[in-house]
């Protein structure tokens, strides 16, 4: 499984950046995780949006989901030319509705609602799904194939349940977007850096990737943080990508 982070910032993008956004390719299936701005740019650098299979939201934030508003525009160009036929399917929590049927313009994605408990298979790619604590419904996911296993966090604060789901990950993309001096003021809604690290050791992966990065907080302070608890942990680099398993 290949894992290319197109973005990583959260609430919004630093200069030059995206928000969250990575594309997951194994046996010539690709699909997208979530989708905010600057995507739709990065992604373009390795398909069409209308070549992905699905898209797959962790919920329904704006800078998880902003490039959808002007991905319909790209489908639609391309049905328009023949290029792309039905609807593209669009896996998301059903909440906040409103928010979900903001995207379906002219009917180009295909809403399908996916829920904590509720295994979801696209192409090689078998889904579990736990909810997350945040201010939105959001659900952090396992994503596994006969190759590897991938977790990720969409965006929550520490819950046990989210070390059980990552046990034993090939790579566990756990959200930061804390850092120890952010703690003190008990913050609702994310991670912090330490905490993700934390959780990595305890869940025993054998990758942690750090990621929804806050802009305007320097990565170096969070990967020193997070490696007091994971010595091996790292930072996501836009536009790289890594191997999941094999
Ligand atoms: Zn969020």
């Amino acid at each position: 499984m290949k894992l290319t982070v197109l973005g990583c910032y959260g609430p919004y993008p630093a200069a030059g950046g995206a928000c969250s956004g990575y594309l997951l390719e194994e046996g010539g299936c690709r699909i997208l995780i979530d989708c905010g701005s600057g995507v739709l740019s990065r992604l373009q650098r390795h398909l069409k949006p209308w070549e992905l299979k699905a898209v797959v939201l962790s919920h329904l934030h704006f800078d998880h989901t902003a490039d959808l508003m002007v991905m319909r525009y790209a489908l639609d160009y391309a049905r328009m030319k023949g290029l792309f036929h039905g609807a593209l399917p669009l896996y998301s929590p059903p909440e906040p509705a409103a928010e979900v049927q903001r995207l379906l313009y002219k009917e180009l994605f295909e809403a399908a609602a996916i829920g904590a408990g509720e295994p979801l298979q696209i192409g090689p790619f078998h889904f579990t799904f736990m909810e997350g604590v945040h201010a939105l419904p959001c659900l952090t996911m396992r994503v596994e194939t006969e190759k590897g296993v991938l977790v990720y966090s969409g965006d929550t604060e520490y819950f046990d349940g989210l070390v059980e789901l990552a046990a034993g990950a090939d790579l566990f993309l756990c959200e930061a977007n804390f850092q120890e001096e952010d703690m003190v003021h008990s913050p609702a809604n994310h991670l912090s850096a330490a905490q993700a690290a934390r959780m990595a050791a305890r869940a025993g992966v054998k990758k942690l990737l750090l990621t929804h990065l806050h802009p305007e907080r320097r990565a170096e302070v969070s990967l020193e943080e997070a490696r007091q608890y994971y010595a091996a942990a790292e930072v996501v680099r836009e536009g790289e990508s890594y191997t999941v398993g094999e």
